[in-house]
């Protein structure tokens, strides 16, 4: 069954307060906003606000805006930026107008840090970092003032002057807003606005050794872009009650408002960049495009689609609880995708060979057959697959001796080849170990595509013709990690499982597999479904990788 989108986000509480926004005239619009940090690549859960934001702004007939958020020039990156920008666009959205930075707005928010101080509601603390957090106090515990706290107005401009003009150390002085040390929220115990740093920033270069803090950006660039839902995930509902401070205390007119949802946790993956990279870093992947990352780079070069990673959001939905998600529910989005668009072909992951006897016989001579590609879809065409004396089948299809439940090629029963003849098994050949390495069959005479009488085939089995197919390396995958809640261990690179990558060199595919594209997708008959790796890419010798098994099982992403 094909995946049908439907058009609006499912009602939630967020589509309920924006619906009670317009109704009662609060606002006439919609505009949201996705504000990545560039310090990585996006992950499944930048795909779930991703599709939130954007979203809205189509359902709502709004706007969204992409913004970098770049306040922190040590950990940002081109490669970071190109790298979201290419995926927001692959997941099928467009953001509004020119893309967004942070750093468009440090004038302005310069500005509004001056008209803090020229309240007597900033000031410029001289307090070690380290000295700052001993002072914050706990939970329990109120903050102590900082012996800083109290200079005047004219102080406080000099010494935030000197900050901007490199007068001071990293980490000598900072800029905080003097808000309450006793607040029992521990983010409005004066929180520190601007801190220096002296980086070059990827676009503003060395104009700025200050740099202003997320709490402070984030509200000012919202009001600044006329956002109106600003949707952010739990970690930050503390927060909310700086944004509004901020935003309450300068000369801004706008009121953006912020709310905050759950973040996905998807089980056996990390969504955190700050992880992530150390996996990248230390090459325990191949990249931050590796199949087995749910990054949005890693999962479009496993096989994912758009139109998949959209569905899987829509089935999530936005909640304020937090819960963690089964990987089997992404995965059941791709396969149904696939299922339904994805053209067939057979492939023999682990070949066995079998030579067909009597073939060039009376009966056991056509060699080409032309067969759909897809079931349900005469659109997608079709594809002449052959056969000849020699084929290749898996090696899991053949027993010796086996008892009635195995439906699939023994000695003395007969099976069909899918598309093509009955073939029954005669005998076999084996190797020093036992192995079998070849095995004799004989064709059931004009049985091609066809049903003959008196032979009734229990299954039916794939296979390859040898003389043209192609050979091909299949990558197989498993989860990545050993344990469903990687990020919660202590070590999380120790439950990295060994084994989740298996290559296998010498797969065999039907010959016109050999044209397969960068990225274009199959069902192999039995097997499941595969997609053309687009890293390891050379004309005719496409690898294929393990995109989802057909089914779900235990084993679903290996063997
Ligand atoms: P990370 O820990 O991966 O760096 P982050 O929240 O710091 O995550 P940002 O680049 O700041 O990453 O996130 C951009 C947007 O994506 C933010 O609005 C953030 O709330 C949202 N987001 C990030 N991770 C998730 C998640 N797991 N679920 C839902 N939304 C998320
Ligand atoms: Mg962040």
């Amino acid at each position: 069954m094909a995946i049908e989108e439907k058009e609006r986000i499912p009602r939630n509480f967020i589509t309920d307060i924006i619906d009670a926004d317009l109704k009662e005239g609060r606002t006439d619009h919609v505009a949201t906003r996705f504000p990545p940090e560039p310090n990585g690549y996006l992950h499944i859960g930048h795909a779930k606000s991703i599709c939130l934001n954007f979203g809205l702004a189509r359902d709502y007939h709004g706007t969204c805006n992409l913004r970098f958020d770049d306040t922190n020039p040590v950990k940002e990156d081109m490669e970071y930026i190109k790298s979201i920008e290419r995926d927001v666009r692959w997941l099928g959205f467009e953001w509004q107008g020119p893309i967004r930075h942070s750093s468009d707005y440090f004038d302005r928010l310069y500005g509004y840090a001056l008209e803090l101080i020229d309240q007597g509601l900033a000031y410029v603390d001289e307090l070690s970092p380290d000295e700052i957090r001993e002072y914050r106090g706990t939970l329990k515990e109120p903050g102590r003032n900082s012996p800083y706290r109290d200079r005047s107005v004219a102080e406080n401009r000099d010494l935030f002057e000197k900050m901007r003009a490199g007068g001071f150390a990293e980490g000598k002085a900072c800029l905080r807003a003097k808000i309450d040390m006793a607040s029992p929220f521990i983010c409005m115990r004066d929180p520190v606005i601007y801190r220096v740093r002296f980086a070059e920033h990827a676009l503003t270069g060395n104009k700025w050794c200050i740099y202003p803090m997320y709490d402070f950006t984030h509200c000012i660039s919202d009001a600044i872009e006329g956002i109106t839902h600003s949707i952010c995930t739990l970690e930050f509902q503390d927060n909310r009650r700086l944004y509004d401070w901020v935003l309450e205390h300068i000369s801004i007119k706008a009121r953006p408002h912020q709310y905050e949802m759950s973040r996905l946790n998807l089980e056996y993956s990390l969504t955190s960049k700050r992880k992530l990279n150390l996996l990248v870093e230390k090459g325990i992947v191949d990249g931050w495009d590796d199949p087995r990352l749910t990054t949005i780079s890693g999962l479009r070069r496993r096989g994912y689609t758009p139109a998949s990673i959209r569905e899987f959001c829509r089935r999530i939905g936005v909640t304020k609880q937090e819960n963690t998600v089964e990987m089997s529910a992404l995965e059941s989005c791709v396969r149904e995708d696939l299922n339904a668009n994805a053209p067939r072909a057979m492939a023999v992951l682990h070949p066995l060979k079998v030579v067909i006897d009597n073939f060039g016989q009376e009966g056991v001579k056509e060699s080409e057959f032309c067969v759909p590609n897809h079931p349900d879809h005469p659109e997608l065409g079709s594809r002449v697959i052959t056969i000849s004396k020699e084929i290749y089948i898996d090696e899991a299809d053949f027993r010796e001796d086996a008892n009635k439940q195995y439906k699939r090629l023994k000695l003395g029963s007969e099976v069909r080849l899918r598309h093509s003849y009955i073939i029954k098994a005669v005998s076999c050949e084996k190797d020093a170990q036992g192995k079998v390495v070849l095995v004799h069959a004989e064709a059931v005479p004009n049985s091609a595509g066809t049903n003959v009488e008196n032979h009734k085939p229990k299954g039916v089995i794939h296979f390859v013709n040898a003389a043209d197919c192609a050979r091909v390396q299949v990558n197989l995958f498993s989860y990545l990690f050993t344990e469903p809640n990687p990020g919660a261990a202590e070590d999380f690179l120790a439950v990295v499982n060994p084994e989740s990558k298996q290559v296998i060199a010498d797969a065999v595919v039907e010959k016109s597999l050999a044209q397969a594209q960068p990225g274009q997708s199959f069902q192999f008959e039995r097997e499941g479904y595969f997609c053309v790796d687009s890293k390891n890419f050379e004309p005719g010798k496409p690898q294929f990788n393990l995109t989802v098994a057909l089914r779900e099982t235990k084993k679903t992403q290996a063997n």
